[in-house]
């Protein structure tokens, strides 16, 4: 392993005395699996290529944006044409409203949507409409559930459900703690006590309709329709966080697969094809507060950037063929059945999640259903599986708390390597 990695252990010591921990963003140093990361010099389809030449299946997918997989010829060509106009104008451009119409079209609560660059700034400034919208400040989300890293959503819930919040950051303020209560996913009875204790001082519900940054951990039934009823009898803005669900669990989002009606979705990942971007949108009602049409402030330099947007509008055009999610769907309940029927050989008992093509395997034969449930994983047997993976080429998120995405460029002779790969490592852990 230590030779088939060298270059990128070289690139990765070049690179921590430039970058803090080596990485622009910390799950990519591989801490969590106790290693340090593969340099990737190039990705084709299912597959990508590290610096040393090592090629693996790749399950990361970018965290979640390259649902048609590396380089897909149709959004190469619309990013080669749209770069012969130029970058960046800082100006209006008719790409920008074509992506707005594809988004709003695919679903059915929202109305309007505003561009942005990040999935955490799609996040922090809904949060902020809707504050702005109801006059109120607190808001709630649920712990496990990531919304990127804002400083209000780096709070932890105190030490019961209705005490303060804990930021989970050095340099955010306990004062801003004070308005963020964290709740655990799943439980409606503990969300139902909060709102009679604080229910008219609670501006937003933000919460992942299938949070997938504890793991994957599907709602449980009825579960997202009483967030939603609840929020609105409170007068309480639903936000619904499909940064990572978003034309990934359905076209449009888990809202359509769940059939809910939020007033604010943001959006990010698989709308920018693999470039930066976000988005927040809803109701017209709401969305016409923000600026220049009304008075909640919010501007990007770069936001609605051309080429993001031309990949944006690429990808989801070819999500709109029919038969798409069908063929993610077998795609990935082949890999769930594969992966069950593997760890079941080796003698481990393992949780599976999965909605769609987002799946978890969990190290632990005791049900998940929230953060705390999901804890109880025995993430050293994650990291020692993980590692062999990666060494019979698998590149699998490097963190048990994450989902593994399928992509439509995964073939079925990938998803067979990629078990036959898994009945080693589960032998190997179980011994
Ligand atoms: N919301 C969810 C559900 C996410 O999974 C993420 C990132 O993984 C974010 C928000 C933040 O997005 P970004 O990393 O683009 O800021």
């Amino acid at each position: 392993m230590q030779e088939k990695l060298k270059k990128s252990r070289q690139l990765y010591s070049e690179a921590e005395k430039v970058i803090p921990g080596g990485v622009n963003s910390p799950v990519r140093a591989f801490k969590s699996v106790g290693s340090t990361p593969v340099f990737i010099k190039r990705g084709q389809g299912a597959l990508i290529e590290d610096v040393d030449g090592n090629t693996y299946l790749d399950y990361v997918g970018s965290w979640g944006p390259l649902v048609l997989g590396h380089r897909h010829p149709k959004v190469m060509e619309a990013l080669h044409q749209c770069l012969e106009q130029g970058t960046s104008f800082g100006a209006p451009t008719e790409l920008e409203t074509e992506l707005a119409r594809i988004i709003v079209d695919a679903l059915p609560a929202m109305d309007m949507v505003r561009l942005v660059n990040s999935g955490t700034e799609a996040t922090m400034s809904a949060i902020r409409l809707a504050r702005g919208y109801t006059g109120r400040d607190k808001i709630v989300k649920f712990e496990g559930c990531y919304h990127g890293h804002a400083d209000f959503l780096l709070i932890k819930a105190g030490s019961g459900a209705l005490t303060l919040g804990v930021p989970t950051s050095p340099g955010v303020p306990q004062s801003t703690a004070e308005h963020t209560i964290t709740v655990p996913f799943n439980h409606l009875d503990i969300l139902r006590k909060v709102f009679e204790e604080t229910g008219q001082e609670i501006a937003a519900v933000i919460v992942e309709p299938v949070p997938g940054n504890m793991g994957v951990v599907p709602p449980l039934p009825g579960y997202l329709k009483g967030l939603r009823a609840l929020t609105r009898e409170y007068g309480a803005v639903l936000i619904i966080d499909e940064v990572m669900t978003g034309f990934r669990s359905a076209y449009g989002g888990a809202q359509v697969l769940f059939d809910i009606e939020p007033d604010l979705t943001c959006l990010g990942k698989i709308i920018g094809g693999g470039l930066p971007v976000g988005a927040y949108g809803g109701k017209r009602e709401i969305m016409s507060q923000v600026a220049p049409s009304g008075p909640v402030y919010q501007a990007g330099t770069l936001s609605g950037n051309p080429l993001a947007v031309t990949a944006g509008i690429a990808t989801l055009k070819i999500l709109q063929e029919e038969g798409v999610y069908e063929e993610l769907e077998t795609k990935s309940a082949q890999l769930e059945k594969g992966l069950r029927e593997a760890a079941g050989a080796a003698g481990l008992n393992l949780i599976f999640k999965r909605v769609g093509s987002m799946l978890c395997t969990f190290f632990t034969s005791d049900d998940v259903y929230d953060f705390e449930t999901a804890t109880r994983s025995n993430t050293e047997q994650y990291a020692h599986f993980f590692k062999l993976m990666l060494d019979k080429g698998v590149y699998l998120a490097p963190s048990q708390y994450e989902a593994a995405f399928m992509s439509l460029a995964h073939t079925k002779e990938h998803i067979e390597r990629t078990i036959e790969a898994a009945y080693h490592s589960f032998a190997e852990v179980a011994r």
